[in-house]
């Protein structure tokens, strides 16, 4: 059976979503683009509204909301400034391995804080040499007693410098390849941990992206996530996940580019009549319109086929390439429609179009998501 409607609950998060973002997020998305300002307070006040952490499960006092429901908030909080909501879900990111991959007192230990108070994690995955190809990454982790000591660098970490909390994956042993992976969950306090100053983007400025060293980093052995060498499998696990996620503030992006580019198309007037009614330009906003809705429905049925506990690797990266893609062209049209204006930063246009394009690299390029689906096809 196939419902499309959504449920009273669902409804209820929407509505919730969407007044929380239009007070708190949009008014201030241009200043955060202009300046690079991270906004710490305004992800503090998500916290507390019970728009971040929604994978931490009720078993340790966590939303534990089913991922089609984190789905609906994701598209309302990115219709805002998804440079912000890059970092809100870098949480989802960070923490969903700990779901996935720890027992019951690793879950109390490194996710209970997070309910308990504010706090922000990163996901270390991608290192200077191993991004697409993450499973060459070169971090490693050496057992010494009750320790694991961990050496390397890691690359392009969401929230590396406000995060309290880090997920890593090192290898335990270079020669067995993505075997080798493993995942330890790293305090930020812990010494040995260094942060680089963060990059100045193209897009998405409000979110925080830097470099992290890691120089003879001691954790206590029960930080090891999911036992040594089952890294790969919880970080693969873990974008099936996050692919749809990220899918969906593609969506977002894509459905307030279309409500600007509607707007603009019934003010502007050229040849005594709204563009909008010039054929051109009416058929580009049919496009866009139909590519979003397209998009939307790509990621919520990756989305419900995890919850279903369903195979999902091929539909999250159907989800990720399209709507990914589909946002970058409707952002790409809308600064068309827009003329000259839409080249400047008068209209909010020309800042959906670099914050996009983002979207087509993290969590795995577009091509890479075209390489995932055709290893499945050829199966
Ligand atoms: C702002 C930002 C935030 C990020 N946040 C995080 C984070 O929080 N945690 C984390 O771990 N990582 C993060 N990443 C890393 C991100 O996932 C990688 O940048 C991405 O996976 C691409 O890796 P790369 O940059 O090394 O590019 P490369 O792997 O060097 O790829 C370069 C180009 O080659 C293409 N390519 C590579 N291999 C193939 C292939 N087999 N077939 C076809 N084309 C191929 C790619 O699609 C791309 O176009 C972030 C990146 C950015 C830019």
């Amino acid at each position: 059976m196939i419902a499309f409607g959504l449920t009273e609950d669902q409804l209820e998060y929407q509505r919730m979503a969407r007044q929380f973002i239009a007070q708190n997020v949009t008014p201030n998305a241009g200043h955060w683009d202009e300046t690079g300002h991270f906004p710490k307070d305004e992800i503090r006040s998500a916290w507390e509204n019970g728009l971040l952490n929604l994978c931490i499960p009720d078993s340790v006092g966590g939303a534990g909301m089913p991922l089609v429901d984190t789905l609906i908030i994701s598209e309302e909080i990115s219709y805002g400034c998804v440079g912000y909501s890059t970092s809100c879900m870098a949480n989802e990111l960070a923490l969903t391995p700990v779901v996935i991959g720890a027992d019951e007192d690793q879950k109390r230990k490194f996710l209970k804080p997070f309910v308990d108070e504010f706090k922000l994690a990163a996901f270390c995955l991608s290192e200077p040499g191993a991004g697409s190809d993450a499973a060459s990454l070169r971090t490693t982790a050496k057992r010494e007693g009750d320790e694991w000591v961990i050496n390397g660098q890691k690359q392009w970490i969401t929230n590396a410098t406000h995060a309290d909390f880090y997920t890593v994956f090192a290898t335990v042993d270079r020669e067995a390849g993505h075997r080798g992976i493993t995942l330890f969950a790293v305090p930020r306090n812990t010494p040995g941990i260094t942060i680089a100053p963060h990059e100045n983007k193209m897009g998405q400025r409000c979110s925080d992206t830097a470099p992290i060293s890691f120089d003879n980093v001691r954790v206590p052995a029960d930080h090891c996530i999911g036992g040594p060498g089952n890294g790969w499998k919880i970080a693969m696990r873990t974008l099936d996940f996050s692919r749809p996620l990220v899918a969906m503030s593609a969506v977002g992006v894509a459905r307030r580019a279309l409500e600007e580019s509607i707007k603009y198309a019934k003010e502007r007037k050229t040849f005594g009549k709204p563009i909008g009614q010039h054929q051109a330009i009416g058929f580009m906003l049919s496009d866009m319109a139909a590519k979003t809705q397209a998009a939307r429905l790509l990621a919520l049925e990756a989305a419900w086929r995890t919850d279903q506990g369903l195979p999902a690797n091929k539909e999250a990266s159907f989800a990720k390439a399209m709507c990914a893609d589909w946002c970058m062209e409707i952002c790409t049209d809308a600064v068309q429609i827009f003329g000259g204006y839409g080249y400047t930063k008068e209209y909010p246009v020309e800042k959906l179009m670099r914050d996009a394009k983002l979207i087509q690299i993290y969590e795995g390029t577009s091509q890479i998501q075209r390489v995932v689906i055709s290893r499945e096809l050829m199966r």
